[in-house]
């Protein structure tokens, strides 16, 4: 295959068509390689599946030299590489997958001129002996994929990107374009000043996502909610997205018990059995990916149909990113997550052991943001869109709150019958038990305490166990009963609790949510 750049095809406009079959630029992408050819250094900041790589594919192609890619993962810069070559571009990957000979007769290539785009990893990029072979060549451009990588501030730190600014002392002329899907503020400039980018033009896509229908359901019992959703997603692709190595395994394995077809992936597994999983899931040999957020930057699968947090994730940012996997080829896709408000406080306990002060309030602060969101009761979308600094004004139509809005009742009688039998119970047991006397569950342990003889025993067993724990969680909310950690998680009536236990006051409580999702069914299709 030949080089198409010494084609007579000299404008954006003609590569795009020419070698790329396209007929009109994305909002903004001409802004940008326009910018580039001028020899501007440039930031790019669009959500995945955005059109990110045209923006610096297309300059590589119309500039003389050669263009050079930074990419964090192998994997995708394999892909890219075989998606370019296969149009017909001199395109080639450097990285220790390959062996010496191999890089050899990519170098030879390199100064002869003949190759188009060279993707390479950041750690090899900075080898003196790597940026001794750049400067004997004629570079076109810079083109740092997965720049947020380079900001403490951002949700995927890596060490290497760090270093990436060497790159602009030693090529000072060469234009750089930043390429991110980051959208939070603080990583942003970040990004500009850790790279010394020098005036940058600036794009800014939408970040919104319109086809992913966002949903925050109760955490009640996860693993059979989480395979009741599954089976309404027979034959799809979809992640699952677990805070922990332990119960990703754990999950996957119930799954794959359960006849799903399941995988598991996260750090702690070979690199073959990832990159095994990895594949597997793109060929849709696998179905379901169960994983930590390990599993990220790689996935280039635009088909992917719903991504499920089993587990509150860290930050906004984070959340964002992982959502959005899901619906890469435009086609409406689920972003479905399970919310147990007790995980806050679990989360907290977790940053109290990072010991760098600076970097704990950081994450604290992230995850307080994302705490909220969780805990909202407005348009998921917009509080999303806000938070990126995209105002939004409306509600949107296709989250969970906007199909489903929560509902509020008098809940004062419910509130004072489980405040009394948390009373009765004597302020010594947490929330599952408390709902099992008030459900008048037959269990030994209700027996031993004789707890089935109190006058609240079985008061509310016309409710569900999910219903009453979310009202319980509510009363949580209101500062009417606490949880004591120190002792077993036990609820404790607060000062507040008196007044609603005496009628003082209308107790407006959301009607529980409980199978959100079926609610709407019908307006899915
Ligand atoms: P990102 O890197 O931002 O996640 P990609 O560069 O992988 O996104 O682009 C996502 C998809 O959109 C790709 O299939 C790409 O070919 C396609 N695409 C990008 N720009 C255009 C365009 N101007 N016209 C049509 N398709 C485009
Ligand atoms: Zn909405």
């Amino acid at each position: 295959m030949e080089n198409l750049a010494t084609h007579s095809i000299d404008t954006p406009h003609g590569v795009l068509k020419e070698v790329f079959g396209y007929s009109d630029f994305r909002d903004g992408q001409l802004d940008v390689i326009q910018a580039c050819l001028d020899g501007r250094d440039s930031l790019v900041l669009l959500p995945t599946g955005g059109g990110k790589s045209l923006c610096y594919q297309v300059p590589a192609l119309l500039l003389p030299g050669t263009c050079v890619v930074v990419s964090p993962l192998i994997s995708l810069m394999q892909d890219q590489v075989a998606q370019l070559q296969a149009l017909g571009i001199s395109a080639e990957f450097i990285n220790n997958s390959l062996d010496r000979a191999q890089q050899q007769a990519i170098y030879q290539r390199l100064h002869q001129g003949e190759i188009k785009l060279l993707y390479v990893a950041p750690e090899k990029i900075l080898q003196n002996e790597f940026i001794e072979r750049l400067s004997h060549l004629q570079l076109g451009l810079f083109a740092i994929d997965e720049a947020h990588c380079v900001s403490h501030w951002g949700h995927d730190f890596r060490p290497h990107y760090c270093r990436l600014h060497e790159l602009k002392h030693r090529f000072a002329s060469v234009p750089m374009m930043a390429l991110t899907a980051t959208a939070d503020l603080a990583t942003r400039s970040d990004i500009v000043t850790q790279l010394g980018l020098q005036a940058p033009f600036i794009h800014t896509g939408s970040f919104d996502r319109p086809n992913i229908r966002y949903t925050i359901e109760e955490k009640f019992k996860p693993l059979s909610q989480l395979m009741r959703y599954l089976r309404t997603q027979k034959g799809q692709s979809g992640i699952v997205y677990c805070s922990s190595r332990k119960r990703v395994d754990d999950i996957a394995e119930k799954l794959v018990e359960a006849g799903f077809n399941a995988a598991a992936y996260h750090a702690g597994m070979s690199n073959e059995q990832r990159q095994f999983v990895q594949n597997a899931f793109a060929r849709d040999d696998i179905q379901i990916v169960v994983a930590t957020v390990a599993f990220g930057m790689g996935i280039n699968k635009s088909n992917v149909r719903y991504v499920l947090h089993y587990d509150i994730p860290k930050s906004i940012e984070a959340y964002y990113q992982e959502t959005g996997r899901a619906g890469r080829d435009g086609l409406a896709a689920e972003a479905i997550m399970y919310f147990d408000p007790a995980d806050i406080g679990r989360v907290k306990r977790f940053f109290e052991d990072i010991e760098d002060e600076h970097r704990r309030r950081v994450e604290e602060q992230r995850f307080s943001s994302m705490a909220s969101f969780a805990s909202a009761q407005t348009c998921r979308r917009q509080i999303l869109l806000n938070y990126f600094s995209e105002y939004q004004r409306e509600p949107c139509g296709n989250c969970d709150i906007c199909l489903n809005p929560p509902k509020r009742f008098d809940g004062t009688l419910v509130a004072q019958q489980a405040l009394s039998c948390i009373y009765r119970a004597e302020q010594r047991f947490g929330l599952g038990y408390i709902v099992d006397v008030l459900r008048g569950a037959n269990t030994a342990r209700i027996r031993d305490n004789q707890h089935h003889t109190l006058s609240t025993y079985g008061i509310g067993k016309e409710h569900s166990n999910e219903y009453w724990l979310s009202i319980l969680r509510q009363l949580i909310h209101h500062g009417l009963v606490a949880q004591d950690i120190t002792q077993g998680a036990a609820l404790r009536l607060t000062e507040g609790a008196r007044s609603v236990l005496r009628g003082e006051y209308a107790l407006q409580l959301a009607q529980p949510r409980l199978e959100a999702k079926h609610v709407y069914q019908d307006k899915l299709a």
